[in-house]
């Protein structure tokens, strides 16, 4: 236990233990073994966040910024970030298990989100209204929420906390963070780079632990304004409820059953390879796997056969090497329920013609593997079918037309994302509109931008992150009245 590395919280520009003073570990996933030791927070730990940053909005030193000086500490932060992007990378990779080669590029991109949305700081503006009445001057003012609290996942902790963070800022909040118990690593990083960079004490705060623990008080706590969540259906419709008690914004980004339609008119290998970065990549732990595969009855053998040939190459082991194409799960429970979908799917009838198991490849040591999974002749009322499996399980779905695709790709309670493969441009332009998901993808999959919306249709999530918009997601419109009449109207009639 002595070997393990200790974090602490990061509350009020201060490192801070948890007020029990108890710690739970951290495991690598690759080996099966704690490395560190994270700071189990309870409610009196949320409250001191909470009032750090309530006090930090007020604060002359973060208040009396104006906007263009706001932004310059977010571009500031960029850079900071960009310098120790190898680190952070590797920091996601000791405690999520996903490949180096998916969380350096990640971290490496992180920069962006901090420049683009610093550049636009400045760019917030209210309007003077043309307003209807005589001898009266109506603006609006763009104004912070106030205090955010951001909820996060294990699967990419500090990308996903980004596209919270970096519009949350740029407005003027302040913030509280609690990241998932599986991985607060890098999270606890953050917190030094944020003061590097220059940001005053209380604006930025990282608690850890538990949902029920310490996210729950955060979630309830009368003194924050919004909550922007990211995770799983039941803790996500949980959140909300308990936020709508105190009238909470809140913003929601959940699970998916994504369909990837493949039509016979495209470009076979083109597809094959967009199939296999739907599922296998990050081992299908991303909201946005296309976990559902369509596949038009024209080619479905055939594409089945090149699907299964290239998914089977797929290079298992250790996810610190740059040509690990497929790492190991990131979560015990996680795994477990990987396991229980490829025997739900099996007693549901479906076959399985890749995988099917846990992995005992020797490169795959004691890490929590599982074998790349594909389930052809399912149907579309099955649970594998319905169901977020999180994980590298591939169900296949035969199709005969287009309206028949679109009936079976809507026919899913989520609505995250989508994507299609077609050489036939009226495809690629008309089956969009009809799709009902955030995001469609028309001869690729898996790209994410800070300059493009993101986020559910039906229960996969409420609001949009990305792009400019998503700042509004973090500001509140006042509207402000002046008279310039000398004389005051009838005070008994509505002006
Ligand atoms: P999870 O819902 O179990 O946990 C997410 C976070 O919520 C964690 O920090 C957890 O501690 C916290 N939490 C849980 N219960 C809480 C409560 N009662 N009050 C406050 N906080 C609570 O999800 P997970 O297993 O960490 O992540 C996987 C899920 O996230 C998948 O369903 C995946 O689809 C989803 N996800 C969605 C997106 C997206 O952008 N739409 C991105 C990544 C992951």
């Amino acid at each position: 236990m002595s070997a393990l590395k200790k974090f602490d919280m990061y509350i009020d520009g201060v490192r801070t233990k948890a007020q029990s003073g108890e710690y739970f570990e951290t495991f690598y996933p690759y080996s099966g073994e704690p490395w560190a030791l994270i700071p189990r927070g309870n409610e009196d730990d949320a409250n001191k966040a909470v009032e750090a940053a309530s006090h930090a909005l007020g604060n002359s030193e973060w208040a009396d910024l104006n906007a263009t000086q706001r932004g310059h500490l977010l571009r500031r932060l960029g850079d900071v970030l960009a310098k120790n992007a190898e680190r952070l990378g590797a920091l996601e990779v000791q405690d999520n298990g996903k490949l180096i080669a998916e969380m350096g590029m990640q971290c490496q991109y992180l920069p962006q989100w901090f420049y683009y949305f610093g550049g636009l700081a400045d760019k917030i503006e209210g309007s003077v209204l043309p307003i209807d009445k005589p001898d009266t001057f109506t603006y609006t003012r763009q104004e912070p929420l106030g205090v955010c609290v951001m909820i996060t996942p294990w699967n990419s902790p500090l990308l996903l906390l980004t596209w919270k963070l970096a519009p949350a800022l740029a407005a003027g909040n302040t913030v509280v963070v609690k990241p998932s118990e599986y991985t607060s690593a890098s999270t606890l990083a953050l917190a030094d780079l944020v003061e590097e960079a220059g940001f005053p004490k209380g604006v930025f705060n990282v608690v850890t632990g538990f949902g029920a623990e310490v996210g729950e008080p955060l979630v309830t706590h009368p003194d924050v304004a919004k909550i922007a969540f990211t995770g799983g259906g039941i803790s996500g419709a949980h959140v909300y409820q308990k936020a709508a008690a105190s009238l909470k914004k809140v913003t929601l980004e959940l699970g998916g059953k994504s369909p990837n339609i493949i039509f016979d008119d495209c470009d076979m290998d083109n597809a094959v390879k967009g199939a296999v970065s739907g599922i296998f990549a990050a081992t299908g732990q991303t909201c946005i796997a296309g976990s559902r595969l369509l596949v038009q009855e024209s080619i479905h053998d055939e594409f089945t056969t090149k699907l299964i040939e290239l998914a089977k190459t797929a290079k298992m082991g250790d996810p610190m090497s740059m040509d690990t194409q497929v790492g190991p799960v990131t979560t015990i429970p996680q795994y477990e329920k990987i396991l229980n979908y490829m025997d739900v799917g099996k007693s549901e009838g479906a076959e399985c013609v890749l995988g099917g198991s846990k992995s005992d490849r020797p490169e795959c040591g004691s890490g929590w593997f599982v074998e790349p999974t594909i389930f052809s002749g399912v149907n579309n009322k099955m649970r594998i079918a319905q169901e977020e499996v999180f994980g590298p399980v591939l169900s296949i779905i035969p199709f005969k037309d287009d309206d028949e695709a679109i009936s079976i790709a809507n026919d899913v309670i989520f609505g995250l994302a989508s994507g299609l493969w077609t050489s036939d441009i009226r495809r690629a332009i008309e089956i969009p509109k009809r799709i009902k998901s955030g995001t469609v993808w028309v001869n690729t999959y898996r790209s994410v931008s800070y300059l493009a919306p993101f986020g559910g249709y039906k229960n996969s999530g409420l609001g949009r992150e990305n792009g400019q918009k998503s700042i509004e997601e973090y500001q509140q419109t006042k509207t402000v009245w002046i008279s310039t009449a000398t004389e005051t109207a009838n005070p008994f009639i509505m002006r």
